[in-house]
């Protein structure tokens, strides 16, 4: 193995980007529930589908929390609690930073009342974010409107969760949460519903019961936009408690958004940008937030551009590299992630927009720009 040089032991966004897109090779057999280990190249915290970019592993690269794709043929690998890139000539290249895997926490051997196992409820993401999908159906998963990077009935159909989470019940699994494994916040997000709500009201019952329960969790809610009148769903979400919100549009193209999300690319823009606008008006700047996925096709330029605009109205946007993840439509069709080059550069431009304006990720007080580990931007000082 060559010894890390002075150059190495910082893993810049260009590496970081790399490893986002082609993940880590991991042993075929994960540690064994609730071992520890950072030995070898097991990561025991998985998810492996549902919303969002899934089907990743969470580990802490320089106690940076990173969710990292789990690609057998990935040239980087974790050795002895530290990264290490397999070089094309057969070398072996330490990438100077440590890599903690996170533990099996324990709230997930409990189990409610009725039975259901509270792993089924929600999941602990990185060291100390409690995520949940409140509703695991989308009015939008017919194979003609369903966004096709998007997994969210796959974990349905294989058990791993529960397709209604109550409000009851996410209280009782993020009081554990908790006390148990000192989670220290909470994202909530909605499969879409047919209301005018798009399933936000759900969202309005779930935080109440779980700020009574729990008032000093900060929580996240995620939903897309309500209709236009009934955009006053914002306002009962923030009395309700939510600290945050996202409203995710991925991608500010609409000829992408009409490929990639055929339904909810129905949602004008326009409408997002009113559901923003009135979000950052209840909840403040900084609180609002929306995923911009890169590798969907949509010019670098033009996305530098939106997020810089989203910006300028107070919404952050989350930049996320696409990810080929199994159970989704892309992946079936072979789609490959993005060039990392063109996720680094994409990420160091938004993130040098993010700081010129002052807002940061981490000064959210809950959801995916107050975690991270899904983007290169915290890593970028955004
Ligand atoms: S950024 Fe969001 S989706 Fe990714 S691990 Fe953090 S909370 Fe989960």
């Amino acid at each position: 193995m060559s010894a890390p040089s002075s150059h190495d032991t910082d893993l810049g966004l260009q590496a970081r980007a790399e490893m986002a897109v082609r993940g880590v090779a991991i042993d075929p057999d994960p540690a064994p529930a609730g071992r520890v280990t950072d030995l070898g190249s097991s990561i025991p915290l998985r998810r492996p589908g549902g919303a969002g970019p899934s089907a990743d592993g969470h580990v802490l690269v320089d106690g940076l929390k990173t969710t990292v794709p789990i690609v057998a043929d990935s040239p980087f690998r974790l050795r002895g609690g530290r990264l290490v890139r397999n070089d094309p000539g057969g070398g072996i290249t330490d990438m100077g930073v440590a890599v903690e895997t996170v533990d099996r926490p324990a709230f997930y051997d409990l189990r409610t009342a009725d039975g259901v196992s509270y792993e089924q409820i929600a999941r602990l993401h990185g060291n100390d974010v409690l995520a949940s999908t409140v509703v695991q159906t989308c009015v939008r998963y017919g194979e003609a409107d369903r966004c096709r990077f998007c997994a969210i009935e796959q974990s349905l159909r294989t058990g791993a969760t529960t397709a209604v989470k109550t409000p009851e019940q996410l209280a009782e699994v993020a009081e554990a949460a908790v006390r148990l494994d000192g989670v220290r916040q909470m994202v909530l997000t909605t499969g879409t519903s047919n209301g005018r709500d798009r399933g936000a009201r759900h969202l309005v019952r779930c935080v109440r019961v779980i700020k009574a329960a729990v008032p000093g969790l900060p929580v996240q809610v995620q939903c897309e936009p309500p209709a236009p009148d009934d955009l006053a769903v914002l306002t009962e979400l923030h009395e309700a408690g939510a600290d945050a919100i996202g409203i995710h549009v991925e991608s500010l193209d609409d000829e992408v958004r009409r490929r990639w999300m055929p339904g909810k690319a129905t949602v004008p823009l326009a409408q997002y940008r009113l559901a923003w606008d009135e979000a950052v008006r209840v909840f403040g700047p900084n609180t609002v937030s929306t995923y911009l996925i890169v590798g969907l096709g949509e010019d670098p330029d033009e996305l530098v551009a939106g997020a810089a605009g989203l910006i300028a109205g107070g919404v952050y946007p989350f930049v996320v590299p696409y990810r080929p993840i199994p159970g989704t439509l892309a992946f079936d069709d072979g789609v490959p992630g993005p060039d990392p080059a063109l996720l680094a550069d994409v990420t160091a431009r938004v993130a040098a927009e993010l700081r010129g304006s002052g807002m940061r990720g981490s000064d959210q007080a809950a959801g995916c720009a107050a975690c991270g580990a899904c983007s290169a931007l915290s890593a970028a000082g955004g």
